[in-house]
């Protein structure tokens, strides 16, 4: 069995839940946060509660570390939920954004960097043929499937079990991340008239994939998913079910959406579309594209993305879309992705995830990791996990207590076991190896 009850260490974090480990600053800033912000937090999942204990403050970050309040320094893999690929905040981007705010914070109006930036989005995901920019992936997501609607003229959308695409009320069915993770997945609030509309099969299943599109498939507007899910912890599509997905939309006449906003620069400089070599026809994207800031875009065929307002009757809009501070870190993002070495990211990624691997099979542990790239997922579940209802059979107090007895060594993970965990260019090999070498010890012997 896993040893976790027998590490002495480890002991004094479960038992606590992480509140011993508390200094007094934290405590009172959770209980003042608590009076004035639900749950003390402005995103569910931040709140701790899914592995207990009080959440972390953070003061600040530089390169793959993170410092909270009381002074406590941590080796970061949330990473903002993946959006700081070349770690926290980088010399370059830091400089570049304090030489333009000099020149305003919003015009609300047309810019050049706008168009600079929807010209180098287009670049890394040729897909994309034009391009809007809004303010997060919620926005973007909701965007596209209203325009997936109109377009259409269908009011039915396809997700999957376990895929989260940010919190707009179509989306919150059966949906992963912080959703999952609290169990309310079909969310209060959404109309049953709505939440109908929106139709849910388990990932990597073809027979439900067949099944739904033999059924439903002309009244689809779109099937949406993310290629390589990362919201439920990560999962790899299975040979042949992104082709079966192209093949069907397009004989049904839906469209296929691809939710990058974690994938996109992230499994490959031009995403899953690029690693798998399917072309969705819209497109959304995050995280990884401001670098931090608050920026998210959407975009496909030109065909589709004229019938936006004002040339079309699809209404879209947005006080801050093209926020000239948001535009210019997306621009030094992808400067940036071009002139690094992008694949030695996912190489020494893999050291650390192949040696967690290897821990786990010669001690014969009841734990799996999924990995692609940067990001991963360790389950505390034999696995294999290839969808939401396998990714559920994890011990989620187990993994509770994992996260604690990391937190107290000093690496912040992701802090629900539904989440990926990301790697970043500012992770040093050695910094990996010594992660591992506690994960380790964490995890002991069978
Ligand atoms: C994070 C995420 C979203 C939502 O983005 P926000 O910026 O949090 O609104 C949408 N889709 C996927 C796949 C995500 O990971």
């Amino acid at each position: 069995m896993l040893s976790l009850r027998s590490n002495p260490g480890f002991e004094i974090a479960s038992s606590a839940c992480g509140l011993l480990a508390m200094t007094n600053k934290t405590k009172s800033l959770f209980s003042l946060a608590q009076k004035y912000i639900p749950s003390g937090v402005n995103s569910p999942v931040r709140a701790f509660k899914a592995v207990g204990g009080a959440p972390v403050f953070i003061r600040k970050g530089k390169s793959p570390f993170l410092w909270d309040e009381s002074g406590k320094k941590y080796i970061d893999f949330c990473m903002s939920w993946g959006a700081l690929i070349f770690g926290h905040s980088p010399a370059g981007l830091i400089q570049t954004l304090r030489r333009e705010i000099e020149y305003g914070t919003s015009f609300g109006a047309a810019t050049q960097k706008e168009v600079k930036l929807a010209r180098e989005i287009n670049s890394f995901f040729p897909s994309m043929e034009k391009i809007r920019l809004v303010s997060s992936g919620t926005e973007a997501v909701m965007s596209a499937i209203r325009l997936a609607r109109g377009f259409t003229g269908r009011k039915k959308i396809l997700k999957i079990d376990g895929g989260y695409h940010g919190h707009a009320d179509s989306l919150l069915v059966k949906a992963g991340s912080g959703a999952a993770t609290f169990g309310i997945p079909d969310s209060a609030g959404v109309p049953d008239e709505l939440a109908r509309l929106t139709l849910s099969i388990p990932f990597n299943d073809m027979n439900a994939l067949e099944k739904v599109f033999k059924k439903e498939g002309r009244n689809l507007a779109a099937f949406i998913l993310e290629p390589v899910p990362a919201n439920m912890g990560v999962i790899l599509p299975k040979a042949g079910y992104l082709e079966a997905a192209r093949k069907l939309t397009k004989k049904y006449g839906a469209l296929l959406i691809f939710d990058e906003v974690i994938t996109g620069f992230r499994i490959s400089r031009g995403g899953a579309q690029q690693s798998f070599g399917i072309q969705p026809d819209l497109t959304t994207l995050g995280k990884i594209l401001g670098g931090g800031l608050p920026i998210a875009a959407f975009g496909g065929r030109s065909k589709i993305m004229d019938q936006l307002a004002p040339a079309g009757p699809v209404y879209q809009a947005g006080t801050l879309s093209g926020n000239p501070m948001a535009v210019t870190a997306a621009l030094w993002m992808l400067q940036a992705l071009k002139s690094r070495d992008f694949d030695s990211l996912s190489r020494h990624a893999v050291g650390l995830t192949a040696g967690l691997r290897k821990w786990i099979r010669e001690n014969d542990l009841p734990l799996c990791v999924n990995a692609m790239g940067s990001m991963f997922t360790l389950f505390f579940t034999h696995g294999p996990v290839t969808d939401y209802a396998s990714a559920k059979k994890s011990d989620t107090e187990r993994y509770a207590k994992f996260f604690h007895a990391a937190l107290k060594a000093g690496i912040y993970l992701a802090p629900s076991q539904f989440e990926a965990n990301f790697i970043s260019s500012a992770h040093t090999p050695a910094q990996l190896k010594s992660t591992l070498r506690i994960f380790q010890k964490i995890l002991g012997r069978n």
